[in-house]
C-alpha cells in the first residue's frame, strides 16, 4: 500500500491542481494522500470531488506555520473537517497575513535594490502565496538563477529579504485544529531543529497540545527516520509520513516517494478519518 500524508497543490506553493494530484495519484499507484497545503484548506473539496468513485482515498490536513520562541515550526494538522466554518475563517485571516508578509519582503528586495512588484509575484499565486512565489518571481525579474538561488541569495531563512510567515503559536494552532476535530503533529522535526533541540523543545510542545511527529519525509535520512520513530514511541506521540510534495516546485520529490508504513492509517487521528 502506497500512503503520502503530505502534499501540496496550488491551493498553496504546489504546482498540481487538486484534481491533477489526484490524477497523478492514481496514475502512480498511490492508495492515500492528505492534501496539507499551507494554511489553507481550499484544495480538499476538489480533491474529494476528482477522487469520488476511484480506489484513492484523500484525507484531509493542513500545514500551519507557527512560532515557538526563536523557533519557526510547520505542524500538520489531521483528521479536521475542512468545511469547519470557523476553520476557514481563522485560516482566511493566516492567507492575509500571509500576504502581508510577501509585501513586506518585497519591501526589503525593494532595500536591495531589488524591484520585484508585489503584482508579479500575485500573478503566480492561485491560492496562498509565499516564498517559492517570490523565488520564482525573483527569476522571471533576472534577478536569481533559479528558485535555488533566489532561496540562496534573498529569501532563504536568515537570508536579508526573510520574514518567517508564522503568525501561530503552538497552542494556538493546536486550538485551531482541535476545534475543527483534528490533532496536530511537528512536521519535518530535523529540517527545523536539531536533535538535540527537538529533545530540548518537546515537553512544551507537548503542553502546548502537540500530539504527533511526522517521522517520514523526503528529506530525512535512514538514521533520522530510525530516531525519530523510537522517540515518537518512547513518548507516546502518534507519527506520520509523507513526501512534501509541491510538483514541479521541488522537482527531485516524488508522490508516494517516500516508504510510509500502512501501520500508520491505525493510530492517531488518522484511525478516525479511515472509518469515516
Ligand atoms: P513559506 O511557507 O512561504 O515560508 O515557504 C516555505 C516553502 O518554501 C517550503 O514549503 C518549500 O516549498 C520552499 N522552500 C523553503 N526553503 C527553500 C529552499 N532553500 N529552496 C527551495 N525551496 C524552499
Ligand atoms: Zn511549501
Ligand atoms: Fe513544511
Ligand atoms: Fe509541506
Amino acid at each position: 500500500m502506497t500512503i503520502d500524508l503530505h502534499t501540496h497543490t496550488t491551493a498553496s506553493d504546489g504546482t498540481l491542481t487538486p484534481a491533477e494530484l489526484v490524477h497523478a495519484a492514481l496514475r502512480d499507484g498511490v492508495d492515500v494522500i492528505a492534501i496539507t497545503d499551507h494554511d489553507t484548506v481550499a484544495g480538499i473539496a476538489p480533491a474529494l470531488a476528482a477522487a469520488a468513485g476511484t480506489d484513492l482515498r484523500v484525507l484531509a490536513g493542513v500545514e500551519l506555520a507557527a512560532t515557538h520562541g526563536r523557533h519557526g515550526l510547520h505542524l500538520l494538522a489531521y483528521g479536521i473537517d475542512p468545511a469547519d466554518g470557523t476553520l476557514a475563517a481563522r485560516l482566511h485571516t493566516l492567507a492575509a497575513l500571509r500576504e502581508e508578509r510577501v509585501r513586506d519582503m518585497l519591501e526589503l528586495l525593494r532595500g536591495l535594490g531589488v524591484a520585484v512588484r508585489w503584482e508579479q509575484v500575485a500573478a503566480l499565486a492561485r491560492g496562498t502565496v509565499g516564498r517559492p512565489h517570490v523565488a520564482q518571481a525573483l527569476v522571471e525579474a533576472g534577478y536569481a538563477r533559479d528558485t535555488g538561488d533566489a532561496f540562496a541569495r534573498y529569501i532563504g531563512n536568515g537570508s536579508p529579504a526573510y520574514l518567517p510567515s508564522a503568525r501561530l503559536t503552538v497552542a494556538e494552532a493546536v486550538g485551531l485544529a482541535r476545534d475543527a476535530g483534528g490533532a496536530v503533529a511537528l512536521a519535518h522535526p530535523l529540517l527545523s531543529l536539531s536533535r538535540r533541540e527537538l529533545v530540548a523543545l518537546l515537553p512544551a510542545l507537548r503542553r502546548a497540545g502537540l500530539t504527533g511527529l511526522e517521522v517520514y519525509h523526503s528529506e530525512h535520512d535512514a538514521a533520522a527516520v530510525r530516531y525519530l520513530r523510537e522517540l515518537a514511541a518512547e513518548q507516546g506521540l502518534w507519527w506520520t509520513g509523507g513526501s512534501d510534495f509541491h510538483g514541479a516546485a521541488k522537482p527531485n520529490v516524488r508522490l508516494g516517494g517516500v516508504a510510509v508504513p500502512s501501520e500508520v492509517l491505525a493510530q492517531g487521528p488518522f484511525q478516525r478519518a479511515m472509518s469515516e
